[in-house]
């Protein structure tokens, strides 16, 4: 093993040490690799050594042809919602804990054409729901700021695995913050593409009118990487947007000024913690003096019904997107010999976490007829309001600048038995997954040993303001720098 390996670099680093043959691809994965062994954090449901060192040798193969490309070589974990051929890919949960996907979604295909190796599927809440990666089939995942806390949830995994300095790059996925929260809980970059900025092929379905994939990495530099890669048209998924795919990095450089940004009052209400509102005050006061032009008289007053709204919606599509396991076409069933009502109830029984079947529960009652006006009609009703609050606050503004989280990690167990509480988490993440924009979180700084998280959010398909802001907060600050355990 090549004694030049650091793993604590960006990939932009790795990737300009590899074309320069400091090491070789092998040796970067098999340090990483064994790396991964001595680690307790259970971030991971499967790491995929053999294949890992295979896509190795060929990313290898392509440095030494001269062609390369930025993720060429480059270690990365991948969610495991996300379908990958030859891995067991589980969702977290145990009705496909033996599931071995035929295909790879298109995310992971266009990462591995790019020459990136896949070493881990991450743990996760199962499928996806959830805010603190308890609950999964297969453990929770600690917060490596301090073990006692969690990592935030849905891709927990995802977000420790980049927090930890084990891989440089992650990618997640996003429904209702999925991304954002563990990335403010674990001091990482994420990013939420505006919705049908990347394709959901093969992506495990939860709330399909919601979700995206997106990148977890520590700067602007990579995140726009890996956009480059898996934004843009797939004819496999009908929701992806036939729009082109800007040159993320373009606007690098042209700094904070004159950017009209706005700090929606909405989000600065009780319930947010002391020292996430400094720390996002302290943002606001340097975006202000590198030339941002700060509105805070911004008004969104019917953003805070997103929480109720998302938790009609998302149940109402997860109880449809879900019906598909009964033991006959997927994964675990459980055979008594009974009839096809009794053993498909059993395996949905037994099969499915507490929090999977609370939200079948939910979505299957918002659905039921006598109910459906009530609920579900109404709830559609009050997202076109919230999409239309958006749009309009963006014809004057090209960002909205908030905090992604009102509190920064809690700890393991506080919140499991009491599900409201735990919903609360995601207050400001959700209005995002309504009204379809992009939206980042970058650290911004520290309640005791614990990150705090910066949210801006742009306007649909402008991802590339996103990433000009954040790249220009990271060349002015170094919260995004600072690791665990140093
Ligand atoms: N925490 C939210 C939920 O439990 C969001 C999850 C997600 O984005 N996948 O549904």
């Amino acid at each position: 093993m090549s004694e030049n390996i650091k793993l604590n670099v960006f990939a932009h680093q790795h990737s300009k040490l590899l074309n320069e043959r400091a090491y070789s691809s092998v040796e970067l994965v098999e340090a990483t690799l064994h790396n991964l062994k001595d680690h307790d954090l259970n971030a991971y449901i499967t790491v995929t050594n053999s294949l890992a060192l295979k896509q190795a040798e060929l990313a290898d193969e392509r440095i030494k042809s001269g062609t390369a490309g930025p993720l060429t070589g480059i270690p990365i974990a991948v969610k495991d919602l996300l379908s990958t051929v030859g891995n067991i890919t589980t969702a977290g949960s145990k009705i496909l804990e033996d599931y071995r996907p035929l295909f790879d979604c298109t995310v992971v295909e266009r990462l591995q054409d790019a020459g990136a190796v896949i070493i881990a599927k991450t743990n996760l809440d199962e499928f996806a729901m959830g805010s603190s990666n308890e609950h999964s089939a297969f453990g929770p995942v600690k917060n490596p700021w301090n073990h006692q806390k969690v990592p935030g949830g849905s891709s927990g995994g995802s977000a420790v695995a980049v927090a930890n300095r084990d891989v440089p790059i992650s990618l997640g996925t996003d429904t209702g913050g999925s991304i954002r929260q563990p990335a403010a809980f674990c001091g990482v970059t994420g990013l939420k593409p505006t919705y049908g900025r990347v394709s959901r092929y093969g992506v495990i379905a939860f709330g399909s009118s919601l979700e995206q994939v997106g990148p977890f990495g520590r700067d602007a530099t990579d995140i726009a990487n890996v956009m480059q890669i898996i934004a843009g048209v797939d004819v496999r998924d009908s929701t992806t947007a036939k729009i082109s795919v800007p040159d993320y990095q373009e606007d690098f450089g042209k700094g904070l000024a004159g950017l009209r940004v706005g700090v929606p009052a909405q989000f600065f209400q009780d319930g947010l913690d002391k020292d996430v509102r400094l720390a996002v005050e302290n943002v606001i006061e340097l975006f202000e003096h590198e030339g941002a032009i700060i509105d805070r008289s911004l008004q969104l007053p019917t953003s805070p019904a997103s929480l109720p709204v998302y938790y009609i919606i998302a149940p109402s599509e997860a109880s449809a997107n879900l019906a598909r396991y009964d033991g006959v076409k997927y994964g675990f069933s459980f055979l008594e010999g009974g009839s096809v009502d009794e053993e498909m109830s059993l395996t949905r029984s037994m099969g499915f976490g507490q929090e999977v079947k609370r939200r079948i529960m939910l979505g299957t009652y918002a659905l039921s007829s006598g109910y459906y006006d009530a609920y579900y009609l109404k709830a559609q009703k009050v997202r076109t309001l919230i999409r239309q609050e958006f749009a309009k606050a963006f014809e004057t503004h090209d960002l909205l600048l908030t905090p992604t989280t009102p509190t920064v990690a809690f700890g393991l167990g506080e919140k499991i038995d009491d599900p409201y509480n735990m919903y609360l988490n995601d207050l400001y993440t959700l209005p995002v997954n309504i009204s379809g924009n992009p939206a980042i979180s970058m650290p911004c700084g520290f309640s005791d040993e614990l990150p705090i998280g910066l949210q801006l959010i742009a306007k649909p398909f402008d991802e590339k303001t996103l990433l000009r802001a954040t790249y220009a907060y990271q060349s002015l600050t170094d919260w995004h720098m600072k690791k665990p355990h140093d």
